[in-house]
C-alpha cells in the first residue's frame, strides 16, 4: 500500500467513524427532544406535582395522582359516568 493509499483509507476510516458519531449524536438528540416532549406533555398533580399515572384499578382510561389528590378523565369518559350515574337501573 503506497502511502498515497494509507491516506486515502485513512481518510476513508475518519468519514465513517464521523458518520456513525453523527449517527449517535442524532439519535441521542431525538432521544432527548422525546424525552424533554414527554416531560412537557406529562399531566402532574397541582396538589403534590407527582405524574398523574393511568388508573388501571377502574379502568377509566384516565389519569390519578398517586396520592389520590384527583384524576384527569377524557370528557367523553365524564359523560359516560354522568350517564351511567343518572339511570335508574344502576347497579
Ligand atoms: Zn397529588
Amino acid at each position: 500500500m503506497s502511502n498515497d493509499e494509507k491516506d486515502r483509507f485513512g481518510q476513508k476510516l475518519h468519514d465513517v467513524e464521523a458518520a456513525r458519531e453523527n449517527e449517535w449524536a442524532r439519535k441521542r438528540d431525538q432521544e432527548l427532544l422525546e424525552k424533554l416532549r414527554a416531560q412537557k406533555n406529562a399531566a402532574t398533580c397541582p396538589e403534590c406535582e407527582q405524574k398523574l399515572v393511568p388508573d388501571a384499578e377502574h379502568g377509566t382510561g384516565g389519569l390519578v395522582c398517586p396520592e389520590r389528590h384527583g384524576a384527569w378523565l377524557s370528557w367523553d369518559t365524564i359523560m359516560k359516568m354522568l350517564d351511567r350515574l343518572s339511570r335508574p337501573e344502576r347497579k
